[in-house]
């Protein structure tokens, strides 16, 4: 059964894609029914999966980000370090709405797939951010970022 799969990649694909519930249910219950493989799996690839998962997420906030404004830096100091940059809510809220959707790339994924506009939303550093927030919360605390490129 394993050779014939092989030698017809086209028929297995097709099928896997009209069966799409039952692969992931016979998947689901073959990992209940082996965690100790699961364990062991994870464990021999867990470099791979952490690297994939890092990559994974710098596309979708990429992606994210360039639905927001066309030039990807932050629009206060004018970092450009994609890991530093974070979606902003001009209006706060953030930390609400990060609560309601969980944590991770929820809001990124909102974004992408046009359920979540951006018109309230704008791309800050880290510490712009930051200071974004305290200045809502406590009024203008005279702080001036600098970034230098
Ligand atoms: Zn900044």
């Amino acid at each position: 059964m394993r050779k014939w799969r092989q030698e017809h990649p086209e028929y297995s694909r097709k099928w896997k894609e009209a069966n799409k519930d039952k692969v992931i249910e016979c998947r689901r219950k073959w990992n209940k029914t082996h965690p100790e493989y699961l364990r062991k799996h994870y464990e021999a690839n867990r470099d791979k999966a952490i690297e994939y998962g890092r990559k994974y997420n710098r596309k979708i906030k990429m992606m994210a980000l360039s639905m927001i404004s066309k030039k990807i830096e932050c629009i206060n100091c004018g970092c450009d370090d994609i890991r530093l940059l974070e979606v902003n809510h001009i209006n706060g809220g953030g930390t609400k709405e990060s609560k309601i959707l969980g944590a991770g790339c929820s809001l990124w994924l909102k974004i992408i797939s046009g359920k979540r506009k951006t018109d309230d939303l704008d791309i800050r550093c880290k510490v712009c951010n930051t200071i974004h927030y305290v200045n809502l919360k406590y009024g203008n605390t005279q702080h001036i970022i600098s970034y230098q490129k």
